[in-house]
């Protein structure tokens, strides 16, 4: 697992998973030879091993924000590291709730982590596994990478953080969800790589459309709280990012709307380097 790289594990925006679709939102960053997982969503378990990730090599999780297509695996896949590598220490950082929610997964499982200790002689999870809440500023850092947190605008989420990671290798900003929050692009000022969550606005009206008995809000909820495409392309071009990388697609890339159709939206106000993001997409830093 040597290789630096950058792999987005779930690329769509929501909780709901479709047949043969994308994931929810995760992704991991290798940086000689260990994870970093940032944010996890639905299916972040199965596409971390997909992927050719290995537990041993996890170092820490970050969380962006406590909306489910973000966090809804995380004690999921903790509790799978705990099971599948030799006892390490993990670490986990996240908003306001991280404690409430790490304190309910461990609880949850109770039964089988004191059956586990007694009967396979695993090593006592709470002793590995600590986590950390943050604010805007710095979050964490080790001999590899050096993280900060820069609160953007997600309504009605109050506690939502955009995450610069510098590494010696390169700098990549995760977008985080957030509508058009211009301080982002200062927040991303030359990184090489953004990571912005993209809305296709008329594919976006067409599933609040069909959408509309379960999610009666939701468009409501679409254009208050997320960004799209051309407003994607906006905050790159101002932050003069090297790289552009969309993922967090609202809605998915399938029957509603094509990956030409998402290029097509960001060209509009962005011309520099572009990643139209996809499920286990694999970055090199
Ligand atoms: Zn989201
Ligand atoms: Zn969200």
């Amino acid at each position: 697992m040597g290789k630096n790289k950058l792999i987005l594990l779930g690329t769509k925006g929501g909780p709901v998973i479709t047949r043969d679709g994308a994931w929810p939102t995760s992704h991991a960053l290798v940086v000689d030879g260990k994870a970093y997982v940032i944010d996890a969503g639905l299916g972040v378990t199965r596409q971390y091993v997909q992927a050719g990730l290995t537990f041993a090599d996890l170092e820490a999780v970050f969380i962006t924000h406590h909306h489910s297509d973000h966090n809804l695996e995380l004690g999921a896949f903790i509790y799978t590291a705990w099971n599948a590598a030799p006892p390490h220490p993990i670490s986990l950082h996240g908003p306001q709730g991280l404690d409430h929610l790490m304190r309910h997964v461990l609880a949850s499982q109770d039964f089988d982590i004191r059956i586990r200790i007694a009967d396979e002689g695993l090593a006592d999870p709470s002793m590995l596994i600590s986590w950390q809440e943050f604010h805007s500023g710095e979050v964490y850092q080790d001999d590899r990478i050096r993280v900060t947190a820069c609160k953007v605008s997600h309504p009605p989420v109050e506690e939502c953080y955009a995450l610069k990671i510098e590494t010696s290798h390169k700098t990549i900003v995760f977008g985080a969800d957030t509508c058009f929050y211009p301080p982002l692009a200062d927040f991303a000022k030359g990184a090489d790589i953004l990571i912005h969550e993209a809305m296709h606005l008329g594919a976006a009206k067409q599933l609040c459309e069909q959408n509309k008995d379960i999610e009666p809000n939701l468009w409501a909820h679409f254009s208050a709280s997320h960004t799209s495409c051309e407003d994607a392309g906006r905050i790159a071009t101002m932050a003069e990012c090297h790289q552009l990388v969309l993922n967090h697609f609202v809605p998915q890339i399938g029957s509603l709307v094509s990956r030409a159709d998402y290029e097509e939206a960001v060209r509009k106000t962005y011309q520099g380097e572009l990643i139209i993001g996809h499920d286990l997409c694999e970055i090199a830093l």
